[in-house]
């Protein structure tokens, strides 16, 4: 880092442990290509590296810091309930040292005074127990309150903010879980990834904030698309992900046709100024699980047929075991609002 003039900040360092860890190994090679191109690791170069494969740490963090809270808050309990253990002690002591008294050979004076001591010592005790009362519901309302926290913040960790479907982190979380279970039960698991054909050209002519409310729009159709356990996520920029459980490769094929159908049907037009802007279509590549396999494998025969797809004139859903089959030419576009 030093030889190549980076800064030495927490972000950078990140970066340059996880290229020295092969940590992910995308960045790895991300870090490569840009070394074999002789690119210069500028900060903004840096910022970019962090946030692409780094950038959720930002949710590690707060969550590390609201973990930190909790602690902070049960530790607070325990120091409570030990003072008032003590309490209950010295009370204790109190009733013990009156009680050898009353029993002493006491004029009816000094019996008073035992009595009225007792009942003042009882009196303090009850005080302290509500005193503890209320500080124990205090931090347990505080402790249920970061409870929420946590669960928000590994909530928010795993969506993606410009669609609220699911991110590639929250995609990867469920695909172990769904591969864990089709291992475990003997089920299928089918998987769908879809990319928007020439994107580029899109935002070339609309403009990225129109791209934007396309991709808003995909992920809304995707959503509809699928039901019960399937998930939809956003995989990576202008790309997403299905996941079906319990889904032969015929029946996932059938979701994708309609996916295809249903998004390339729609011209996308202005509700104010009726401009029409056309459609979008997506290409689509479709795998199944094979017991065992590692998620990378499962996920590279997706890609391939993904990319057979797009060679094979784009706009189509093409699944591992006919990489080469096309299915049907879209109908013509019904109109859309945006
Ligand atoms: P292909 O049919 O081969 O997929 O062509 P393409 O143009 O879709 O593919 P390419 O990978 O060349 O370009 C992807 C484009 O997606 C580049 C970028 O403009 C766009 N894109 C990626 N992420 C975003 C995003 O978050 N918002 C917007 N508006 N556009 C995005
Ligand atoms: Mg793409
Ligand atoms: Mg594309």
């Amino acid at each position: 880092m030093h030889g190549r003039g980076i800064k030495s900040t927490p972000e950078n360092f990140t970066v340059w442990y996880g290229y020295a860890a092969d940590a992910p190994p995308a960045a790895r090679r991300a870090i490569e290509i840009l070394i074999s191109n002789n690119q210069e690791f500028t900060p903004e170069v840096m910022a970019d590296l962090y946030e692409r494969f780094y950038g959720g740490m930002k949710h590690t963090e707060r969550i590390r810091v609201l973990a930190q809270q909790i602690d902070d808050a049960m530790a607070g309990v325990l120091s409570t309930l030990g003072n008032a253990g003590e309490g209950v002690r010295q009370y204790g002591e109190a009733l013990g040292q009156t009680a050898r008294e009353l029993f002493a050979d006491n004029p009816l004076e000094n019996v008073r005074a035992i009595i009225r001591q007792v009942m003042d010592e009882t009196r303090d005790m009850i005080e302290r127990a509500e005193v503890l009362e209320r500080q124990l519901s205090k931090t347990t309302e505080e402790i249920g309150e970061l409870r929420k926290q946590v669960e928000d913040a590994s909530r928010e960790a795993q969506t993606d903010a410009l669609t609220g479907i699911g991110n590639r982190k929250g995609f990867d979380t469920q695909l172990k879980l769904c591969m864990q279970e089709a291992m475990e039960q003997g089920t299928d698991l089918a998987l769908l990834l879809i990319d928007i054909d020439h994107f580029k050209n899109f935002n070339d002519t609309y403009g990225h904030q129109f791209g934007d409310l396309v991709l808003k729009l995909v992920a809304k159709y995707m959503v509809e698309g699928i039901k019960g356990r399937d998930l939809a996520a956003r995989y990576g920029g202008e790309e997403f992900a299905i996941l079906l459980p319990g889904t032969s490769l015929r029946a996932a094929a059938v979701v994708a046709e309609h996916l295809r159908l249903t998004i390339g049907g729609k011209a996308i037009v202005n509700r104010e100024t009726k401009k029409n802007f056309g459609t979008v279509t997506i290409s689509v590549g479709l795998s199944l699980y094979r017991l065992g396999e590692p998620p990378y494998v499962f996920i590279e025969r997706a890609d391939a047929a993904l990319y057979q797809a797009k060679q094979s004139g784009r706009n189509r859903v093409a699944t591992e075991d006919e990489l080469a089959e096309v299915i049907s030419e879209p109908p013509l576009p019904i109109e859309q609002d945006i």
